[in-house]
């Protein structure tokens, strides 16, 4: 496992992810009594921007400084805006949330969060990060086999599947992880990112996804035609089970992603399957 989510953090990908992420918990929450959010692969939950490993990628130079400093950025990406922040105590600073620290600072009283992380160290990292937060756990444990376990043990599901593609079995293991969620909680909601590289390898995952669920919704962001498939040159969100508020979320944040950090041939597509 080489893969460290610091490289990445703040990244367009990230944007795409976390703005919608924070728009289905919103939603969930004016639906649900009581939340148990499980993110599946969780990374060490918050991140220093200036760090060697984000210097080094300059991926957030790209992505979040960007929305920053944006006149025009639309309300969808608020919420996150707000998050980043708060991390900075309300100044411009190098501190970007990952999706645990995103989703404990969201949480009411009786909603919950499990966060998984394998990687010793970033485990660590975790439990350091969710310390403050009573009903957030980090759990050093391979969250595929986790997320429906957690699933069954009450409060309305919602699941982040986030990992990092180095394995070529991950999306034969999304499949069958949201196939194994939904039979033991079937009102679940599950969030699924993706990179973008080559058409078919998504088309395939999505393929998979039709036989698990008819109710699919897909947010795909390229940020360049699909040409070269050694690079990312996209990322998605799929969800099984979205509040309808979700498909203006994913198109506002999308629109804005593919315009301004995107090359030309650049776009967004959200569509429901
Ligand atoms: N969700 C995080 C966020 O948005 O801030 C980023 C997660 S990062 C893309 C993926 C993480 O999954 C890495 O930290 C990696 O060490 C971890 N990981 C890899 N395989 C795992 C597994 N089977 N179970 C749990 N964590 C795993």
């Amino acid at each position: 496992m080489n893969y460290r989510h610091a490289f990445h953090a703040g990244n367009f990908a990230d944007l795409h992810k976390h703005t919608i992420l924070l728009a289905i918990l919103s939603a969930l929450q004016g639906e649900s009594e009581a939340l148990a959010v499980i993110d599946t692969h969780a990374g060490a939950g918050a991140y220093d921007l200036s760090g060697e490993m984000a210097r080094r990628s300059g991926e957030a130079q790209a992505g979040i400084f960007q929305l920053k400093a944006a006149a025009d950025a639309p309300a969808v990406f608020g919420p996150l805006l707000q998050a980043v922040l708060k991390i900075n105590s309300g100044q411009p600073g190098d501190l970007y949330p990952g999706s645990p620290l995103l989703i404990a600072r969201a949480l009411r009283k009786g909603d919950r969060y499990a966060g998984c992380e394998l990687r010793p160290d970033d485990a660590i990292l975790l439990s350091k990060t969710l310390a403050p937060y009573a009903n957030a756990k980090a759990l050093e444990a391979d969250g595929f086999s986790t997320a429906a376990v957690q699933a069954g043990r009450g409060g309305r599901a919602f699941v982040l599947i986030d990992p990092p593609f180095e394995r070529p079995d991950d999306y034969a293991r999304i499949a069958e992880t949201s196939r194994a969620v939904l039979k033991r909680a079937s009102d679940a909601v599950l969030a699924i990112w993706l990179p973008l590289k080559d058409l078919e390898t998504f088309d395939a995952f999505l393929r998979a996804m039709e036989t698990v669920t008819g109710d699919l919704l897909v947010a795909e962001l390229r940020l360049r035609p699909l040409t070269d498939p050694m690079k990312m040159n996209g990322s998605a969100m799929v969800m099984i089970g979205a509040p309808a508020s979700v498909d203006t979320a994913a198109v506002e944040a999308g629109d804005w992603l593919a315009s301004r950090l995107g090359e030309p041939g650049g776009r967004s597509r959200v569509w429901r399957a």
